[in-house]
């Protein structure tokens, strides 16, 4: 186990499974064809089951279904693509305070172009306050953004009922669906989502391939794009299609939808193992993150008396973030930390587990005694 390298950073990204790998090879090399000719129809063909995986897995139609370079280009897409189109008077956007940047900085953009904007905080365990939500929509909301489950603490939001309100006001619901996707009951048909982001990285698929789900709506849900090219995806996402990583992200589905509920039951519990290990050695730590409403994989903890960036350098074979992967770029505190908390400490000494179906018991009880052995050195 010395030098083993034990990878805890799941939420940034995942390893691609074998299957999926072998699903996606044979469109590199034998059917790459791009065109209106038997080679092209076999790629067409292959495009059409991916799109059929996708809807599949969260209760959607195939038509509904846009391929993108990933969870980011869905996220524009919807937001400016929506905001474009909108020819009413609804000049008003409600979010929360610890959305992923890609949605927070859309916002942004929008708030610069004249969008009014509604930024909810979160509770102490990050969850969005409903009766706060109620009061923010009105009938000049054009759409509310809130995510799934949120990437760093893990925290997963009342999303039947934000959809309920939504519908209830005439507001879009766009929701981030990246994190958890698969494990909490996401059927498109039932739900009041308008519009939802993924992408196939997140579990066990290939990087840069996501979808934006456009729900088939009387009258239409019009999104404007904002990149210009071929006809391809209704011509709301022209650019080839990259076809090897659309046949992953279908297979990606495919599986987590037969593997789901198994995957959930194995994850949860190791995490479930590794935090009562180190709750039960360790004097001060603290959940960050809901307790209850929560990814199965994700345990994002301090430990006062040392912090996450000394810890990361003590524990040099074992992978996992001080804050999200995608701000890691940044030097400033997590956003999503300094929302649920005031306390600085508590954010530097802050780090995010994040555990996959890869990942063994065995894997998880030498983390959780390195991590109990230094935490005591450093008290
Ligand atoms: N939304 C959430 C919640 C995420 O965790 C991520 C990735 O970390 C994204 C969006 C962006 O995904 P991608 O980088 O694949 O576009």
């Amino acid at each position: 186990m010395k030098s083993k390298q034990i990878y805890l950073d799941s939420h940034a990204s995942t390893p691609v499974d074998q299957d999926i790998l072998s699903s996606m090879l044979p469109f590199f090399t034998e059917f790459y064809g791009n065109g209106n000719h038997k080679a092209g129809w076999k790629t067409t063909s292959a495009i059409e089951n991916a799109r059929f995986q996708v809807s599949n897995l969260i209760g959607a139609k195939p038509s509904e279904i846009t391929f993108t370079s990933g969870a980011t280009e869905a996220i524009n897409m919807a937001l400016l693509g929506l905001a474009k189109a909108n020819k009413s008077e609804k000049n008003h956007i409600v979010t929360q305070n610890t959305e992923h940047k890609a949605v927070l900085q859309c916002i942004n953009a929008l708030k610069e172009q004249g969008y009014k904007i509604t930024m909810l905080k979160v509770d102490k365990v990050g969850r969005i306050k409903i009766e706060e939500l109620k009061k923010a929509v009105t009938n000049k909301t054009l759409v509310v953004a809130i995510m799934l489950a949120n990437n760093e603490i893990g925290t997963t939001q009342p999303i039947e009922d934000i959809g309920n309100i939504c519908k209830s006001k005439g507001a879009k619901f766009f929701c981030d669906i990246t994190q958890g996707l698969g494990w909490f009951p996401l059927n498109m048909k039932t739900l009041n989502i308008d519009l939802a982001a993924l992408t196939a990285h997140k579990f066990y698929g290939p990087k840069g391939i996501g979808t934006l789900y456009i729900k088939k709506t009387n009258p239409r849900i019009v999104i404007e794009p904002i990149l210009f090219g071929g006809g391809q995806e209704n011509g709301i996402r022209p650019g080839t299609s990259n076809v090897p990583a659309i046949v992953g992200l279908g297979k990606a589905c495919e599986l987590l939808q037969i593997n789901a509920e198994e995957q959930f039951h194995r994850i949860s519990n190791l995490r479930n193992r590794l935090q009562k290990q180190l709750f039960a050695s360790i004097d001060g730590i603290k959940l960050n993150g809901c307790p209850v409403n929560r990814h199965p994989g994700n345990l994002n903890i301090s430990i006062p008396s040392i912090s996450g960036e000394k810890l990361k350098g003590l524990l040099s074979n074992v992978m996992f973030s001080t804050s999200s992967a995608c701000s890691s770029s940044s030097s400033k505190p997590s956003h999503v930390l300094s929302a649920i908390n005031d306390d600085e400490t508590i954010i530097a000494s802050s780090f995010r587990l994040g555990i996959n179906k890869y990942n063994t018991n065995k894997e998880i009880d030498f983390v959780a005694q390195k991590i109990i052995q230094l935490a005591k050195i450093n008290n």
